[in-house]
């Protein structure tokens, strides 16, 4: 008899990026030929709360009736995440039972067993690598431009144990690289059907030398037109090969990520990342700059010991010149970070600081962290005229999109030099900076 699978929304923020909206591959591996998927994932993009509330309660009242086995599978993230909301709202609005599976062996039928006892949990082979999206499929969801998109999945897990990270409990350190011929007949077979966007979904697609051999063979390929995207950062240590560091550039390989976790030396043996020493980093860093290639750093912060500490991060932001993401620590159940080791409020108050030291950096070539930070503002044109209470301060401000971190650069700059919280006041052509007294916020 035939089954009806559901994919469920969850609310991460890779859904309102074409270039990474995930395909429903997981259910996709067990559709039978007259299964019917919904996903609701996609079916609820891009709407608020409440109507996603009205559409999930509709299909729940219309399974009502329906005498098909129901799979729900929630989504593509770990099933103790907040980020499955829309699961447990949907469940328990069903008056009926279903099945439901997901990604996280370990955790899921704790958490269905505790939450939703009258559904019962498909225990699934959730190897997705072999998993092909059909193309009228394909043409259902969102493009990147014009660019038709497919994902793929050329791995399973990670060989690492990092300790703010899901993936190795989800795994259990178990690491596959598929065979390069048959991810690269894959691709070729997407792009004679139009599809010239492929997002790789691995966990860390670099650790092996294999996608040295799998980039090798696309360029060899020479799929024109093609770009290719991996949803996670990049191993540190692969940037050390200088064979992958060519290869990525002439493959195309677009918006790369590598993961730098922190600067401190301590923060990296709490989150037992895989190196311990920043040296590696730096290696890496140097590697890219030499090969001219683009790529996005992430910070997390949270486990420093001290407001300095942030500072450290956000001084190598600025020197380096990093495009960044920063991000508080997550804490998983079963991993070696614990809720009460991350101090949320150090990164609520650096975060933007980060992001406007990284700004200043890439885009006035200015160092926000730098003792000399307003004699290199003059040096970009800024006018500056100081008393000791007040700055005016005449040259360009209308930054597109961006003037919260000129602002906020403004701001730390400003306080470095005057001793004191500033406030900025913007005009077209000019900024006032005044003294304020401590205690408004940060
Ligand atoms: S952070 Fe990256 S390298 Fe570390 S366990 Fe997770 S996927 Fe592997």
């Amino acid at each position: 008899m035939s089954r009806l699978l559901i994919d469920l929304p969850y609310p991460a923020d890779t859904n309102k990026y074409p270039k990474f909206f995930p395909h429903p591959l997981l259910l996709m591996k067990i559709k039978q030929p007259d299964d019917e998927l919904l996903d609701y994932n996609l079916r609820c993009r891009g709407l608020g709360e409440a109507s996603v509330k009205e559409e999930l309660d509709r299909l729940a009242t219309s399974l009502e009736n329906d005498v098909r086995e129901v799979v729900v599978g929630c989504g593509h993230f770990p099933a103790d995440a907040d980020k499955n909301v829309w699961f447990d709202y949907f469940l328990r609005r069903l008056s009926r039972s279903v099945l439901v599976t997901g990604i996280y062996p370990s955790v899921m039928p704790g958490r269905v067993g505790r939450l939703h006892s009258r559904h019962t949990v498909l225990p699934t082979d959730w190897d997705i690598g072999d998993v092909v999206i059909p193309i009228e499929m394909l043409g259902e969801y969102p493009k990147v431009g014009k660019k038709l998109r497919a994902s793929v999945r050329a791995t399973r897990g990670c060989p690492r144990k990092c300790g703010m990270c899901p993936v190795w409990i989800i795994h259990r350190r178990k690491f596959e690289f598929w065979p390069v011929s048959k991810i690269i007949d894959r691709i070729k077979w997407y792009y004679d059907a139009g599809v010239r966007y492929i997002t790789f979904i691995d966990d860390n697609l670099t650790v092996s030398p294999k996608f040295d051999d799998m980039l090798e063979q696309l360029v060899g390929l020479d799929l024109w037109g093609m770009e290719y995207i991996c949803q996670e950062g990049f191993e540190v240590t692969s940037f050390h090969r200088e064979r992958m560091c060519c290869l990525l550039k002439q493959v195309r390989f677009v918006d790369m990520k590598m993961a730098i976790e922190n600067v401190n030396e301590d923060v990296l043996r709490k989150i037992d990342k895989y190196y311990k020493e920043f040296a590696v980093v730096e290696r890496a860093l140097a590697n890219i700059e030499k090969h001219g290639l683009e790529v996005g750093s992430y910070f997390l912060f949270g486990l420093e010991r001290s407001e300095e500490g942030v500072l450290k991060n956000i001084r190598f932001i600025a020197e380096h010149a990093l495009d960044v993401r920063v991000n508080v620590v997550r804490t998983y159940e079963g991993g070696v970070v614990h809720d009460a080791q991350v101090d949320q409020k150090l990164f609520k108050g650096y975060a933007s600081l980060a992001y406007s030291a990284s700004w200043y950096a890439r885009a006035l070539g200015v160092n926000i962290m730098a003792r000399d930070a307003i004699d290199q503002l003059k040096k970009v044109g800024y006018e500056i005229h100081m008393t000791k209470s007040r700055v005016l301060l005449e040259g360009k401000t209308d930054y597109w999109r961006m003037t919260s971190r000129f602002v906020r650069g403004l701001k730390w700059m400003f306080s470095q030099v005057l001793g004191c919280d500033c406030s900025v006041k913007m005009e077209e052509g000019s900024v006032v900076v005044t003294k304020r007294p401590r205690g408004f916020g940060f």
